[in-house]
């Protein structure tokens, strides 16, 4: 603690800390990254990569990048806005959006990272709790200014809302800016990509770090009406105007145009989903209902730390969340086939597991 640092700063603490540890030898489904390599159109794209071209500054308004996602989700590319991972572009639209008279309304439990901007940006919010299965009732979501964020699906607990919802938000709410965190949506939730030529107010994030398998690149985008992209790219413009670098913007459009092999990788995790579900349950797990590259479970018994620390000592990571009313739910990121077995054979060794 140092007495430079402004109150801001002074309760963070680093995000996931020890979950990127530095050794090979382990099962990682800690932190939702894809199992699979990235389509081999990235790699293609990285041997071809001319190394003489960075001795240039790359495009700043990242323009194939931006065309490319323009026409892959049918909009036109002054709805597309992109930034270094959809970390960089949550901040920016915090800042664009958030700073509003009337409070921020969010989920009890949803992304860490937005209660940190919020603090970080002096921004007010309140918590809307989750039903008790976990669901979000977005009726309760009624603000004349102050914005509205969720993660769709949310995050960590996997569940999905639908397009029905979402679109009887907008109706109510037309004066607030409502975000839609869509990390995770390509693992079977409905997007509400459809909805942005209808509603001015609604801005859709996604990311290449899950389904596309690009969590090393840092590329994030956002999609929504001319004017929200306006206000993320003022954003931008005023704090780094170059946001992703040239492999990244390269990479970028091959995963894209890959769609064959984003299909195939998708379907094999949403599969791996669906048979470790099964698995948990028959060994005294509740698991909900996931829509995403992760399951989120409590055992009917054995506390979720405990779990969590056994498994470690197994080299398989998971994450435990410490949070009040999830302190006993492991969220677990789907690995390949051969690591979800070998995740529930370790399980199945716990002496209190009953198989
Ligand atoms: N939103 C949600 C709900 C997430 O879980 C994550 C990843 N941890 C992100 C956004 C940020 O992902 P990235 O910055 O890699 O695009």
């Amino acid at each position: 603690m140092s007495k430079f640092w402004s109150d801001a700063i002074r309760d963070l603490t680093p995000y996931v800390p020890g979950e990127q540890p530095k050794v090979s030898n382990i099962i990682k489904l800690n932190t939702n990254e894809n199992p699979f390599g990235p389509s081999p159109k990235v790699t293609h794209a990285i041997h071809s990569f001319e190394s003489n071209k960075l001795r240039k500054y790359p495009d700043p308004d990242s323009t194939s990048l931006k065309n490319t996602l323009a026409d892959y989700y049918n909009v036109s590319s002054n709805q597309v806005f992109v930034g270094n991972g959809s970390d960089e572009v949550l901040a920016h639209a915090f800042m664009a959006f958030f700073r509003q008279k009337e409070p921020l309304l969010m989920p009890t439990i949803t992304y860490s990272f937005y209660d940190v901007y919020c603090n970080l940006y002096n921004i007010n919010y309140e918590h809307i709790p989750l039903g008790d299965d976990f669901s979000i009732d977005l009726t309760k979501y009624q603000r004349p200014n102050g914005g509205i964020i969720f993660a769709n699906p949310n995050a960590p607990t996997g569940k999905a809302l639908t397009l029905d919802a979402i679109e009887g938000l907008l109706n109510t709410n037309t004066e607030s800016v409502v975000i839609v965190d869509e990390a995770y949506v390509d693992f079977g939730a409905q997007s509400a990509v459809s909805l942005i030529n209808k509603y001015p107010n609604i801005l859709v994030i996604q990311t290449f770090s899950k389904s596309r398998s690009l969590a090393g690149m840092r590329v994030g985008f956002a999609l929504g009406n001319a004017e929200l992209i306006e206000g993320l790219e003022r954003v931008k413009n005023s704090f780094n105007s170059y946001p992703l670098d040239m492999l990244a913007q390269d990479t970028a459009i091959a995963a894209i145009q890959d769609e064959q092999y984003f299909q195939e990788t998708t379907q094999q995790i949403i599969s791996t989903r669906e048979w470790t579900t099964v698995q948990l349950e028959s060994i005294g797990f509740n698991v909900v209902p996931s829509k995403t590259n992760f399951v989120f479970a409590t055992h009917r018994y054995l506390p979720g730390a405990e779990l969590m620390g056994f498994l470690r000592t197994h080299n398989i990571l998971v994450r435990h969340f410490s949070r009040p009313g999830i302190e006993n739910h492991l969220r677990i990121t789907i690995g390949t086939p051969d690591e979800m077995s070998a995740f529930i054979d370790c399980l199945k060794k716990h002496p209190d597991i009953s198989t």
